[in-house]
C-alpha cells in the first residue's frame, strides 16, 4: 500500500462509515484475531463495524472479546445480507479470492459495489479490491492489522482488546513464534501487544489448554494411523468420519494434528487426510519444511493453496483414492523432496 492510498484510507475513515469484515471460510486464530482485532480498532473510531463469519468457528476461540457480536452467514443470512449491501467498505481479511468465503458468500461479495480492502498474506492474491495491503511475507494477517493501524497513525489507540486479538493470531499463525516467518518485527510487536495489555500467559493457556479427552483420545487415532516413506522425506495421516464420530469430532479438533508428521526427524513434507461425509470431501491439510512449496503441490494436484509452508486441499473422491493419488504424485517430486535443507 502507497502513502497516497494510505491518505485516501485515512481521509476514508475520517467519518463514520458502515463496514463489514470478512474473514475466510472456516477461521482459525489469525481470522478471527485480525477480523476482531480491526473491529474493535473501527468501533473505538466510531464506525459501524461488524464480522461477518462466513461459518462458525472453533470453540477454542469464543472467548476473543467481541466474539458475541459476530454474524455466520452460513445460519444467519437473512441478518447478514443487509450488511453487506449497505456497507461503504468491506474489508476481508486472511484471504486472497472471493471462493475463500464458501460459494454463497462469495456471490454476495461479487454482487456488492463497497469499496473492498483486502489485508492478507497469502500467495496469488486476486485483484478485487481496490486496497490491497498483501505481503506473503508476513508471520500473519494480524501482524498486517497492527502495520495497518501504524500506518494510519494509530498505534497510541491500541487498547487491551484489540492487542488480545491481535497477539492471537500472531501466535497461532506462527506455532507460537517458532515458524520462519516470525522476524524480530514479529516480536517487537508481540512486545507492543503485550505492553498494550495482552496477557501472553492467559492467551496460550485459552488457546491450547483447553483440550477435551476425546481430542486427546482423537490425535492418539491420528498418530496411530501415521505413515511415513522416509526416501521422500514425507509423513501423512488419516482420519475416517468413523473415527471422527467415534470420538466424538467437534470442530477444530484436529487443529495442528498434522504437525506432528513434520516433527520426526528428517522429514520435510506432513499431510492429513480428513473425511467429511456431510460435505463428500477429503479435507487435506499440508505442511513442510525449507523451500518445498505445499502451496504449488495443492493448487497442482488437490485445488488448494495457501503459503510456501502451509497450505490446504481437497480431493472429492473417497479416502482410499485420494490417498492413492498422494502417493502416486510423490515419486514426481522426489528430487525437491530429498535434496531440500530440513528446515533453516
Ligand atoms: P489448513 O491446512 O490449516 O486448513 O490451511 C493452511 C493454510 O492454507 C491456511 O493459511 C489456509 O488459509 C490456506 N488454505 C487452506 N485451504 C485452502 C484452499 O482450499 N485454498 C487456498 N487457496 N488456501 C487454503
Ligand atoms: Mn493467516
Amino acid at each position: 500500500m502507497n502513502k497516497a492510498q494510505i491518505s485516501d484510507l485515512k481521509a476514508l475513515l475520517s467519518s463514520p462509515k458502515n463496514i463489514v469484515i470478512v474473514p475466510h471460510r472456516n477461521p482459525d486464530g489469525d481470522a478471527m484475531g485480525s477480523t476482531l482485532g480491526l473491529y474493535h480498532y473501527l468501533k473505538l473510531n466510531n464506525h459501524n463495524a461488524i464480522v461477518i463469519a462466513p461459518n462458525d468457528y472453533p470453540n477454542f476461540l469464543k472467548w476473543l472479546p467481541g466474539d458475541d457480536t459476530v454474524l455466520k452467514f452460513e445460519t444467519q443470512q437473512n441478518d447478514c445480507i443487509p450488511h453487506i449491501e449497505n456497507a461503504d467498505l468491506i474489508f476481508t481479511l486472511d484471504f486472497n479470492a472471493f471462493h475463500r468465503a464458501g460459494h454463497q458468500m462469495e456471490e454476495v461479495l461479487e454482487a456488492s459495489k463497497s469499496t473492498k480492502i483486502m489485508i492478507d498474506h497469502h500467495q496469488q492474491p486476486d485483484d478485487y479490491a481496490k486496497y490491497m495491503y498483501s505481503d506473503v511475507t508476513m508471520s500473519s494477517t494480524c501482524e498486517m492489522v497492527y502495520n495497518f493501524i501504524d500506518m494510519l497513525g494509530d498505534t497510541q489507540k491500541i487498547e487491551a482488546t484489540i492487542a488480545t486479538c491481535l497477539y492471537v493470531g500472531i501466535m497461532t499463525d506462527t506455532g507460537s513464534f517458532r515458524f520462519p516467518a516470525t522476524t524480530t518485527k514479529t516480536h517487537h510487536v508481540i512486545g507492543s501487544l503485550i505492553e498494550k495489555g495482552a496477557d501472553n500467559s492467559q492467551i496460550h493457556n485459552n488457546i491450547y489448554d483447553s483440550n477435551s479427552y476425546s481430542r486427546l483420545q482423537l490425535l492418539g487415532r491420528a498418530m496411530q494411523n501415521l505413515k511415513v516413506i522416509p526416501e521422500l522425506r514425507t509423513a501423512y495421516t488419516t482420519l475416517s468420519q468413523a473415527e471422527l464420530d467415534q470420538y466424538n469430532f467437534k470442530k477444530g479438533d484436529t487443529e495442528g494434528f498434522v504437525n506432528y508428521g513434520l516433527s520426526l526427524e528428517g522429514i520435510i513434507f506432513a499431510a492429513i487426510f480428513i473425511e467429511n461425509k456431510q460435505d463428500n470431501i477429503i479435507k487435506i491439510s499440508f505442511r513442510s519444511k525449507g523451500e518445498f512449496s505445499v502451496n504449488e503441490f495443492s493448487r497442482a494436484h488437490f485445488h488448494g493453496g495457501g503459503h510456501t509452508n502451509a497450505a490446504g486441499g481437497r480431493s472429492e473422491t473417497d479416502m482410499e483414492t485420494a490417498i492413492n493419488k498422494f502417493i502416486s504424485i510423490l515419486p514426481q517430486y522426489k528430487k525437491d523432496l530429498s535434496q531440500a535443507q530440513n528446515g533453516h
